[in-house]
């Protein structure tokens, strides 16, 4: 309803655009201190005399997983975005918007050469003509760093002008998710589209399109500097590899811890310094709000794709967030509703109303269970994309263990 002229836009936009200074810029590791440390010498190896299979390879031995929520094997993307005939596009999803999730950020404004690296191999192995980067805009430092640093790449010749897009988002949600993202990369609105057609099919511009998040990004640099066994030689509760835990919440020291992947809730309390003074354990979120609440009972299960999905929850971008005996299970299942109830695109009738009728139900003093039971049946079941269908998480795990809340 506020109506902001054509003109006055462009005023803002000239104004933004003018100032760089804005974003407090940390100190990082940038493109000359970098190749100090051997940088970008795998890339350059691979472009003169690699094969991408063996890169595959590599990266298939080290375990890296997405940490989309599937837990889809890195290296096998590869094959099937080759599979399809160019042009062939890379997208790196850096909209980090899942809340309490801050790990992307944490590499980015220190190491972002890694990232860029990572993603140079990768768009390398599948031919890519142009790479995207959808970043998050609440990041500015972040952009900064990338605007520099790509520059500063561009200037050594290591990729052509232009090869690199960064893009921002504008702060929606939905936009995390890849064909949304891909969407609002082509300038329309960020909406999830039906699948099939996959987006290593059909994605950007309709072309064959590798989607990988930065982290992800991140390690196919370390793998191909240090090999597989960077990630592979950590082993815990019967699962390889390290994981990336953003950890915020009640506890004493909140931050990104990288920890064995087989790492269970105590352990990640643990390396948060513990619960933070005057609190005691309650509940978790284990990977972002669409994975729900989790009593502190259930303490001891390595927290993984297998062993979360029978509990009605996953992993997710490994975002914890630690409640304590002063904060309310309910009140934590409602606000995830009220975040989804706001982020939902609108474009599927169980979620867009679905959600709005969850939040109505949740603010009642006695939940109606059977009715919220139906409900989240029908959004699981019918909604488009796993914003819709994991909504009904929050409200399946509280009821379940915070019967007397509700
Ligand atoms: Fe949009 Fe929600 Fe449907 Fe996803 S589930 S497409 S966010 S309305």
């Amino acid at each position: 309803h506020n109506h902001i002229d054509h003109a006055t836009l462009e005023k803002v936009h000239a104004a933004i655009a003018a100032d760089e200074t804005h974003a407090h810029v940390p100190d990082y590791q940038d493109l000359n201190a970098y190749l100090k440390t051997g940088g970008y010498s795998a890339l350059t190896q691979l472009r003169a005399n690699g094969n991408w299979e063996d890169v595959q390879g590599q990266v298939l031995a080290s375990g890296l997983r997405g940490l989309g929520g599937a837990g889809f094997p890195s290296g096998k993307k590869w094959g099937f975005v080759r599979a399809n005939p160019g042009p062939r596009y890379l997208a790196v999803n850096g909209d980090e918007g899942e809340p309490g999730t801050f790990k992307d950020r944490f590499y980015l404004e220190r190491v972002p050469h890694l990232f860029l690296e990572g993603m140079l191999i990768a768009a390398w192995a599948v031919e890519a003509k142009t790479c995207f980067i959808y970043m998050r805009d609440e990041y500015p430092a972040v952009l900064e760093i990338l605007r520099r640093e790509i520059a500063a790449l561009e200037a050594t010749g290591m990729v052509a002008p232009g090869y690199i897009d960064l893009r921002r988002g504008a702060g929606a949600y939905i936009c995390g998710e890849e064909s949304a993202m891909i969407e609002s990369f082509e300038g329309k609105r960020g909406m999830p589209r039906h699948r099939p057609p996959f987006v290593a099919q059909v994605g950007i511009f309709n072309r064959p399109t590798l989607v990988h998040n930065v982290e992800t990004l991140y390690w196919v640099a370390r793998v191909c500097r240090e090999g597989p066994e960077c990630l592979n030689s950590t082993e815990k509760n019967g699962r390889k590899g390290l994981r990336s835990y953003s950890v915020s919440g009640r506890v004493a020291a909140p931050g990104v811890y990288l920890l064995p992947a087989g790492s269970t809730i105590t352990d990640i309390i643990e390396a948060a310094g513990g619960m933070a003074e005057g609190h005691s354990f309650k509940a978790y979120q284990p990977g972002g709000p669409s994975s729900g609440i989790l009593p502190a009972s259930i303490n001891d299960v390595p927290l993984d794709f297998d062993t979360l999905q029978p509990l009605g929850s996953f992993i997710g971008s490994a975002a914890v967030v630690v409640l304590s005996d002063k904060d309310s299970a309910r009140d934590a299942a409602l606000n995830m509703l009220r975040f989804f109830e706001d982020e939902s695109c609108g474009q599927c009738t169980p979620c867009r109303v679905g959600c709005e009728k969850a939040v109505k139900l949740m603010q009642a003093d006695h939940w109606n269970q059977p009715l919220l039971e139906e409900l989240c049946t029908a959004m699981a079941d019918a909604s488009i994309c796993g914003l819709g269908q994991a909504a009904p998480n929050p409200i399946r795990l509280t009821m379940k263990h915070f019967p007397d809340e509700v």
